[in-house]
């Protein structure tokens, strides 16, 4: 620990790729991981172009694309075969796909890279609080004293008690609805091209993705199965519901799921997601910054939330020069445009498919298949998907160039 250096809170997606691109740059960065021993697990990812690109520029990206699997499409249809969503992302450029990746694979390329930069990586290192001066921030690690930085990057989720440290304007909502979710081994024969979801009302929703293997020495692909279920129903589903009784839920709203569903066997392979809507009126204050769900938590309805944290970690290296909360601030300027227009997108769908909502949902089988039809419309639909947008008429992003 030193006063030079910067702490970063979370060694998740944001955390990591952050450690990494400001520790390529040259910048003393030490890392604290509230869990002891970080295993390289999590949903499948779809990995968009922007994320991809970051990938990219951190020499990671054939690795990624070695042990994941190219998405081309995305189609959604009601059970009487009403096509709700149907994005190519060929519309959007003919070479774009989506990058279908386990979170675990993904977070193995990352900690590796962490590894051979000899990054400073403290394991169960809870950090319970901050205090910020002019000169630095110290931090108050759980059983373990207060260390000193120059500055403080929290990375450390959705659900962070540390934001609250920050004195600027700022909501977490917990989403209503969560998710089961769980990787199975994908059946001989099973289509692997594109994300696959079904949808009933906005009540019911089953997403299936291929994300690929989970190491490179991995012979078995597989496939991401997200059922969606709201918050009183997700507590204690397995004693309540059990695993038989939501399994014929899921083959009874997509029958094609029957042949991946036999390989789930025990309730305990379905992992339980929650998510929040996180809204802060800038993501510095100070020494101090948020990036990842920390700073932007939404639900994964858009795919974007790894996405946001690749990019968030790049933005912030590409802007070093001056004192940190200079570089923050730019970095808060630089990311506002963005960030704004998914994070409203994100609170305006997801209520269109995961809620209990009437009007909404039937709107949506109407006209966003009819609507993504026309030209202009799918371009634009696909270009939200893709993560490039900065605003509801025009704009798009460009990575700075580091
Ligand atoms: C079901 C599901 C599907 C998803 N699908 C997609 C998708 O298709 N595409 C996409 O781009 N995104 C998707 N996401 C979102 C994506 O997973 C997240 O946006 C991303 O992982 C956030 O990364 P993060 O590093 O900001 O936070 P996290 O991954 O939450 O990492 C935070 C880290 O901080 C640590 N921590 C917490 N508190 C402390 C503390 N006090 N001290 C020290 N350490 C602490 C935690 O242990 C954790 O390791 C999905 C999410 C879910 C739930």
């Amino acid at each position: 620990m030193s006063t030079a250096t910067v702490a970063i809170v979370g060694a998740g997606v944001a955390g990591a790729a952050a450690a990494i691109r400001l520790a390529e740059r040259g910048i003393g960065v030490e890392l604290y991981e509230a869990v002891a021993a970080p295993q390289p697990i999590g949903a499948g990812l779809l990995l968009q172009p922007t994320g991809q690109q970051v990938l990219a520029r951190m020499g990671l990206l054939p690795e990624a694309l070695e042990l994941g699997v190219r998405v081309d499409r995305l189609y959604g249809d009601t059970p009487a075969g009403r096509a709700v969503l149907d994005m190519s992302y060929r519309r959007f450029h003919p070479d774009a796909y989506g990058l279908g990746l386990q979170r675990g694979a993904l977070m193995g390329l990352l900690w590796r890279r962490l590894r051979a930069l000899g990054v400073p990586w403290h394991c169960g290192a809870a950090v319970e609080g901050f205090v910020q001066d002019s000169g630095g921030v110290t931090l108050q690690i759980s059983g373990q004293g207060t260390v000193r930085h120059a500055a403080l990057i929290l990375a450390n989720g959705s659900f962070s008690r540390l934001r609250a440290g920050m004195k600027v304007r700022q909501r977490a909502r917990h989403f209503p609805w969560g998710a089961v979710w769980t990787v199975l081994p994908a059946p001989v024969g099973f289509p692997q091209v594109e994300l696959r979801q079904r949808f009933r009302s906005a009540s019911q929703m089953l997403g299936l993705m291929p994300v690929g293997k989970a190491a490179a020495d991995d012979a078995q692909r597989g496939i991401n199965l997200f059922w969606s279920l709201p918050l009183a129903e997700l507590d204690g589903w397995a004693a309540r519901l059990g695993l038989e009784r939501l399994k014929q839920q899921m083959a009874a709203l997509f029958p094609d799921v029957a042949p991946l569903l036999a390989g789930l066997q025990h309730a305990t392979q379905l992992r339980e997601a929650r998510y929040a809507d996180v809204r802060l009126s800038r993501w510095h204050e100070g020494r101090v910054l948020a990036i990842g769900d920390c700073a932007h938590g939404m639900s994964p309805q858009l795919g974007q939330g790894a996405n946001m944290a690749l990019i968030d970690a790049h933005e912030l290296a590409a802007g070093l020069g001056g004192d940190w909360p200079d570089v923050f601030a730019r970095y808060s300027a630089r990311r506002r445009a963005h960030l704004r227009f998914y994070s409203q997108v994100s609170r305006g769908l997801t209520p269109m498919f995961q809620s209990h909502a009437v009007v909404a949902p039937w709107l949506r089988d109407r006209f966003f298949g009819w609507g993504g039809r026309l030209p202009y419309i799918h371009q634009q639909s696909v270009a939200t998907l893709a993560g490039v947008k900065t605003g509801w008429l025009w704009g798009r992003l460009r990575l700075a160039d580091a």
